[in-house]
């Protein structure tokens, strides 16, 4: 690949400047960029290249804002032109052509194949702004207050979402009370033997148990900053099924695992389930511009207009953008390319825990978002902080950082993905400081 050495490199050849100014000026709340410390300046496919002109293979992916990989042809295409035509950038949230085109998309390729009559409210561009207008919905409607959420959830970080996350770190941040919502255990927390989906229903369907008749309940299907805790179709069923006798709403967080991730377009697709509401954000503008939207059952379009205004609210670009990566969604072969990776992926990484059967590696998650977890909880970090060394960038999630989560774009080129993956070995290798070991096997590919 072509290393992009722009004007950019010229203004930070000294050295010392090119840190100072995020040290000096930056606050301190940043966060990724503490772990993958370098200065990039192009990115393609599954590559980014910093100032230095060094390669990383990226299992990151704007934590699965990219799932077309970065600088996608067919959508950077769709983004030159409309900008070269002077499209219509900002327009509030003004009917605008791209918007008209883009809903049309949607629902022809999303929502009728699927046979869905969602709704459509274009939030402001973040994935928490869509989970503050979908508890919103299912506030008002039902006229109810407490929403439940699950142990390891996570919704975002603007108040209203922050109460339904778990982290307590993250909940710390806010420095008032988050009230509004009732926690209860995702499926799998009391381990295997104790159905969590039953005593959901039990809580629920028991006037004394001290939990109110809440307004909704939300989850995600797997738990991607959680650790990639899954629930299973038939748990899903039924807090589904619990909530509909109840008249309370379901909302799906599909922000990180939706647009695909999983295998499907929903994570929910084939669990048996339609949700109430869904909140899509993260991929869904192909691009990584920001761009969030609501899905909504017609009967809960119940707030007033301009209820939940924002500047932001339906950005053009992201129209555009989102529009030209719903194409993926009508060729057959970029489905059978994810089928593929999503296989592909297992297969490597079951094989990468049976190499490491002495490390007890455990391999979790589902379809195109999968992770590595060690009895030592440090373990995760350290391989991700290996794995940088060598050139590839992956990041951790779960409560204490105890798990290392894939997130290849789901254009992966094969190179690409073999480069990263052996580049994961190493730094298993690495951290575990087996290396010698394994070189004296001949297992490091490095
Ligand atoms: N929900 C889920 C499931 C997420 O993964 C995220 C982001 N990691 C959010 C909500 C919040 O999205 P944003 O960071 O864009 O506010």
């Amino acid at each position: 690949m072509a290393v992009a050495f722009s004007d950019q490199v010229r203004i930070v050849a000294n050295d010392s400047a090119r840190w100072d100014v995020f040290a000096r000026h930056e606050s301190d709340v940043r966060w990724y960029c503490r772990k993958f410390s370098s200065v990039y300046v192009s990115a393609s496919s599954a590559t980014i290249v910093d100032e230095d002109g060094r390669e990383y293979i990226d299992f990151l992916s704007g934590a699965s804002a990219l799932n077309y990989g970065h600088n996608p042809e067919p959508i950077k295409h769709a983004v030159v032109r409309y900008l070269s035509e002077d499209g219509i950038l900002h327009a509030l949230d003004l009917h605008t052509a791209a918007k008209r085109d883009f809903i049309a998309a949607f629902c022809e390729t999303v929502l009728k194949p699927r046979g869905l009559g969602y709704k459509l409210a274009f939030t402001g561009p973040t994935g928490t702004n869509a989970v503050e207008l979908a508890i919103k919905f299912a506030r008002h409607f039902t006229q109810r207050e407490t929403v439940i959420a699950f142990t390891n959830a996570y919704h975002g970080v603007s108040l209203g979402s922050l109460a339904l996350t778990g982290n307590r770190s993250k909940r710390a941040a806010a420095g008032i009370a988050l009230p509004g919502v009732a926690r209860l255990p995702y499926d799998g927390y009391l381990g295997d033997g104790l159905d969590t989906a039953a005593l959901f229903e039990r809580l629920l369907d028991d006037p004394g148990s001290g939990i109110d008749m809440p307004a909704a309940v939300i989850l995600e299907t797997v738990q991607a900053e959680g650790g990639l805790n899954t629930c299973s179709p038939q748990w899903l069923r039924r807090i589904c099924e619990t909530s509909r006798r109840h008249g309370i709403i379901t909302i799906v967080d599909d922000i990180q695992v939706g647009c695909g991730r999983t295998g499907t377009f929903f994570s929910f697709e084939g669990m048996g389930i339609e949700p109430d509401i869904v909140c899509l954000s993260k991929s869904l503008s192909g691009i990584g511009q920001p761009f969030s939207l609501v899905l909504l059952k017609p009967a809960l379009d119940c707030l007033p207009p301009g209820a939940h205004n924002g500047t932001f609210r339906g950005n053009n670009l992201a129209f555009v953008s989102a529009r030209a990566a719903l194409r993926y969604w009508s060729d057959p072969l970029f489905q059978s390319c994810l089928e593929r990776l999503c296989r592909t992926l297992r297969d490597r990484l079951d094989a990468i825990a049976r190499g490491f059967s002495q490390l007890h590696t455990r391999v979790v998650g589902r379809g195109a978002i999968l992770g590595l977890k060690w009895p030592d909880a440090t373990m995760a970090n350290r391989v991700s902080a290996a794995a940088f060394e060598r050139g590839l960038i992956i990041e951790t999630c779960g409560a204490r950082d105890e798990v290392l989560k894939l997130l290849p774009p789901l254009t992966i080129r094969d190179d690409e993905l073999e480069s990263g993956l052996q580049k994961l070995e190493g730094a298993i290798a690495d951290a575990a400081g087996h290396a010698t070991d394994l070189i004296a096997r001949g297992q490091d590919h490095e």
